[in-house]
């Protein structure tokens, strides 16, 4: 089998290089794929495909290389890695943008579409890949007013588990595209190329920042919850608990001590005024006289808040993450969310409140659990050491809120270890019925999940 590509196999030199190397998250799992593909093209893709079968292998799949569980990397496997696919173009009407499956979303993408007048929901850091991104959902920049990523994926085309190469859209194929809106690490086939709807650039993209100290938790909940039921779709309101040390708006030796509270709010609009209007709702509230620092529709742009993410979460490091979407309100919240936003074990550990307020309704798609609230939280620290260590405490952080949650967002979770919710019973069902249609020898690897276990469900 000849590839335009490179495949390395376990015995070659430059195998761990090519096993860890595209990884953001420096905690790669001991997990170890027989051979890995860069694929140069999609007739590598499916030959790749093909080559697998015929080697009694798996496939995994990597694209941007940003899954907090590196999930391409299997045992048995062969990782087809999707990192030099990154055509990127506009189709003739404007609007749909043509995106190989390595591009990313911040570092390309984005500035690739604000050239030309337009954006994308894309992922909140610029290194995130498209492709992984979007499987799962994608909760992107305005994606209060532009939806999931995935509602945007006007059609792709896909390598099916017999190496086929099939286009996907609404009328044709359309269980592959159904599929695809959601099923996330659990997808069938490899998607070779993206064909995306995007949106005219909003010409004024404004941000709010108020900073509390923590133990005003309680206050800038029930602030926030009430502001989010009444805010605008184009208002992105989170509340983080953050190191203090590390926020930009204090001089030396002013900034506060500890992880405390830090409201930054997004609002991509086209005018100053749509911006005061935007920020309304977050202008009232006895805690305000609390804070630490406020500033409300202050001018920024994307290249900005790409690099805030890009600092909160630096390279090089180890993470764990997990997260749970909730339903509770801002009092019955509070004592659960306290022990991680306080407890936080490191200072480059960071926890979201995340305001989501959803649409009563969606498309029809695998992506299928969200709530009110989105609660995620990241420990980042550097000592290998210490992976157990921290792993464990965010488990047992989360879990303290699972009698509030309402089932988790596949991007920041890690199944393997807590297992949660993320499909409804009813779409968890029919993306297995359409897997097995598709794949019905279970050529690619799935989701990772407690030995015996299914990943759709809360352990415990
Ligand atoms: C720093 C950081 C910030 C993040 N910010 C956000 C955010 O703002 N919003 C959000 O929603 N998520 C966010 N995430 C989560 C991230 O979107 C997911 O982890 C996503 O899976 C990353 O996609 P990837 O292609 O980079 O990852 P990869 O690890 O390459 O891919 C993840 C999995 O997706 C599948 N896959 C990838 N490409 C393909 C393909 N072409 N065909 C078939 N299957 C494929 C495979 O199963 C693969 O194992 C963030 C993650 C990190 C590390």
């Amino acid at each position: 089998m000849t590839f335009h590509g490179t495949i390395v196999w376990r015995c070659d030199d430059g195998y761990e290089d090519a096993r860890c190397g595209p990884i953001f998250n420096e905690r790669v799992p001991d997990r170890h794929p027989d051979a890995i593909l860069f694929a140069e093209s999609i007739a590598d893709v499916q030959a790749g495909v093909r080559l697998a079968r015929e080697r009694g292998l798996r496939v995994g799949v990597r694209s941007g290389g940003h899954s907090w569980g590196a999930w391409g990397l299997r045992d048995g496997a062969l990782l087809v890695d999707l990192s030099r696919l990154t055509e990127l173009s506009l189709a003739e009407d404007g609007e749909t943008a043509i995106v190989g499956p390595g591009v990313r979303g911040g570092l390309q993408l984005a500035p690739f579409l604000r050239q030309r007048g337009r954006a994308f929901p894309g992922g909140h850091c610029p290194r995130v890949g498209v492709s992984g991104y979007i499987l799962q959902g994608g909760q992107g920049w305005n994606g209060r007013k532009w939806g999931w990523a995935c509602e945007s994926v006007v059609a792709m085309d896909v390598v099916t588990a017999d190496g086929e190469l099939v286009h996907a859209s609404e009328n044709e194929n359309s269980d592959l595209l159904w599929a695809a809106r959601g099923a996330g690490p659990g997808y069938f086939a490899v998607v070779v190329r993206w064909y995306l709807r995007t949106y005219p650039a909003p010409r004024f993209p404004a941000q709010a920042n108020y900073v509390f100290p923590m133990e005003r938790l309680d206050e800038v909940l029930r602030w926030a919850h009430d502001a989010l039921a009444r805010a605008g779709p184009e208002l992105e309101p989170v509340v983080a608990a953050a190191w203090g040390g590390a926020l930009p708006w204090f001089g030396p030796g002013e900034a506060p001590d500890g992880h405390v509270l830090v409201m930054h709010a997004t609002a991509l609009v086209d005018s100053q005024e749509e911006a005061v209007a935007a920020f309304a709702p977050l202008a009232r509230g006895a805690v305000l006289e609390h804070a630490l620092h406020r500033e409300s529709a202050v001018p920024t742009d994307m290249d900005e808040e790409y690099a805030v993410q890009a600092v909160m979460n630096p390279e090089g490091h180890r993470y764990a993450a997990d997260c749970i979407w909730t339903n509770a309100t801002a009092e019955e919240l509070a004592p659960r969310l306290r022990p991680l936003f306080e407890g936080l074990p490191t200072e480059k550990a960071f926890a979201i409140w995340y305001g989501w307020n959803p649409p009563a309704t969606r498309p029809d798609m695998a992506f299928s659990v969200e709530a009110n609230v989105y609660v995620a939280a990241y420990v980042v620290w550097e000592d290998a050491a210490d992976d157990e260590r921290w792993a464990s405490w965010l488990t047992g952080a989360m879990r303290g809120l699972e009698p509030v949650g309402a089932g988790a967002y596949t991007g920041d979770s890690d199944f393997a270890r807590r297992p949660e919710r993320f499909l409804s019973d009813a779409a968890f069902e029919r993306l297995e019925e359409i897997r097995s249609a598709r794949d019905p020898e279970r050529l690619f690897v799935g989701y990772l999940a407690p030995p015996g276990g299914t990943p759709n469900v809360r352990s415990g």
